[in-house]
């Protein structure tokens, strides 16, 4: 068998690998098994596309010139990736990660002018073109507003112009328009213009959602560049990319579904924009509500040790202050004085989806007691001491009682039901959405100012 042909089946193998790395990364269990099966998928598909392309480059347009490309553009990539990898901080993922997908809408751009400028073009091909184009450009555009926001670059808040859904819809159509010139008259003008309009499409769908719903955008955006990635693929003639991209696709819009149901939302009115649109009133502002009651990391030691059962939500705050090894530290201190300890994990917790999984996992803490919000909530009239480890938005009862709030119907970890509450935090900030918490003012419920670690800490000290 020569080199082609063992590249051409290394794609069949490497598809089938990422398969497999999708089922692993499914559990938490299987995860680290998922993730090597796609690394080795990857590298296989890189070997086996070099090997292709510079087999497409003999005699014709210079086999060493590609060579020298491949081996250029590797190098900058693999520099600039591991740079990137072994400086972000898990706080950073979810932005670095908004603007990867970037990259996948800007590939798919320049693929599509490439594929129109250098290839026939038949109907088929254009239109693929014309898809590739479009996705890509809404992708680029709509993922470096995901990052901005997610950076707090500019305001998480939605962009609210007068008429949006009609300037969304316009946009659309007016593209559409442009589809049918550029199929019937194939030539660069169409093209360029939808280019433009499909950018400014990807800005502005992305910039009208509010704070709340940012979790949504996020995995919608993974969602479009696998189908970005897939439309590169058609272009190409590239079957591991449509294989790929298709897997990104449609994984992305199962997890958009799955975080929607999450925010008691439907997937079209994300699309369309409104969550942080709410009514402001007085109650569901940053405005405060009345006195909170303060407690010691002493204080909530002794409670710990009187409690029979405890139940952990953590939230954005435990992954700023990288609290988890302590917390696990704390639950371990604890379980072995015979306290039943366990986490409740509300599905938009932190600033990525399965956020705290990850950290919780990273400090070893055994994943028989990290339980989801559905699995938790009935237990908690049940639980004497809840810790709110750097959560706001997650445990705001404002979602259940407060109409007019903004985060209003999103279903929330009930952790007031529990004996006692206590709220580790900085100060009487708001979390993510931008909403006031009026758990910080209730009976039962006490705030253990400082650092989230520093105040683990404490608390293990005091054990
Ligand atoms: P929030 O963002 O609502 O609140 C986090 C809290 O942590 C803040 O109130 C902050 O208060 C506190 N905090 C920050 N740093 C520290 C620290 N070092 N020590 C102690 N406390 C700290 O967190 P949640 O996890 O409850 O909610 C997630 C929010 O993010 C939701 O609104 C969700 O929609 C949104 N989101 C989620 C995404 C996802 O995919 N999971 C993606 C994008 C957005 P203070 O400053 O006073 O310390």
């Amino acid at each position: 068998m020569n080199l082609v042909a063992i590249a051409q089946v290394s794609y069949l193998v490497a598809a089938v690998l990422f398969i497999l790395s999708l089922a692993g990364l499914s559990k938490q269990t299987t995860a680290r098994r998922g993730n090597l099966l796609g690394m080795i998928g990857m590298g296989l598909a890189l070997a086996a596309t070099i090997v292709l392309a510079l087999d497409i480059s003999v005699g014709g347009r210079g086999m060493l010139v590609t060579a020298i490309l491949i081996a250029v553009v590797l190098l900058i990539g693999i520099s600039v990736g591991t740079w990137r990898a072994r400086t972000v901080e898990m706080t950073q993922m979810p932005e670095l990660i908004a603007i990867l997908h970037s990259f996948v809408g800007l590939a798919a751009v320049l693929v599509g002018f490439n594929s129109f400028l250098l290839e026939g073009h038949g109907a088929v091909h254009l239109i693929e073109v014309f898809l590739g184009v479009f996705i890509g450009a809404i992708t680029f555009t709509g993922s470096i507003v995901a990052y901005l926001k997610l950076a707090a670059k500019i305001p998480s808040r939605a962009l609210m112009l007068p008429g949006k859904h009609v300037i969304n819809v316009a946009l659309v159509v007016v593209s559409l328009g442009l589809g049918g010139w550029f199929v019937v008259a194939p030539n660069l003008a169409p093209l360029l213009l939808m280019t433009l309009l499909a950018l400014a499409l990807g800005w502005h769908l992305v910039a009208s959602i509010g704070g709340g719903d940012m979790p949504v955008v996020v995995s919608m955006l993974n969602s479009y560049s696998g189908w970005a990635a897939a439309a590169a693929g058609f272009m190409l003639g590239n079957d591991l990319l449509i294989v790929t991209g298709a897997l990104v696709g449609s994984s992305g819009a199962i997890l958009s579904y799955i975080m929607c149901k999450a925010m008691n939302r439907s997937f079209i009115s994300v699309i369309l924009g409104g969550f942080g649109e709410g009514t402001s009133s007085a109650s569901s502002s940053a405005v405060e509500q009345g006195e909170h009651t303060e407690t010691s990391a002493d204080e909530v030691a002794a409670e710990l040790l009187a409690a029979k059962s405890v139940v952990i939500t953590p939230g954005y705050g435990m992954a700023v202050a990288k609290a988890q090894y302590p917390v696990a530290d704390l639950v371990s201190k604890l379980r072995e004085r015979g306290v039943d300890v366990r986490f409740g994990v509300h599905p938009v917790a932190g600033r990525l989806p399965g956020h705290m999984n990850v950290l919780l996992a990273e400090a070893k803490v055994p994943y028989d007691v990290v339980l989801e919000m559905d699995e938790i909530n009935d237990d908690l009239p049940e639980t004497d001491v809840v810790l709110v480890i750097g959560a706001n938005d997650t445990v705001n009862p404002a979602a259940q009682d407060d109409p007019d709030s903004p985060i209003a119907g999103m279903p929330v970890l009930e952790v007031w039901n529990a004996g006692h509450v206590v709220v580790f935090k900085r100060s009487m900030a708001v979390g993510y959405a931008g909403v006031q918490n009026p758990l910080f003012f209730r009976e039962n419920t006490s705030m253990l100012f400082g650092d989230a670690k520093e105040r683990v800490e404490d608390i293990v000290k005091a054990l």
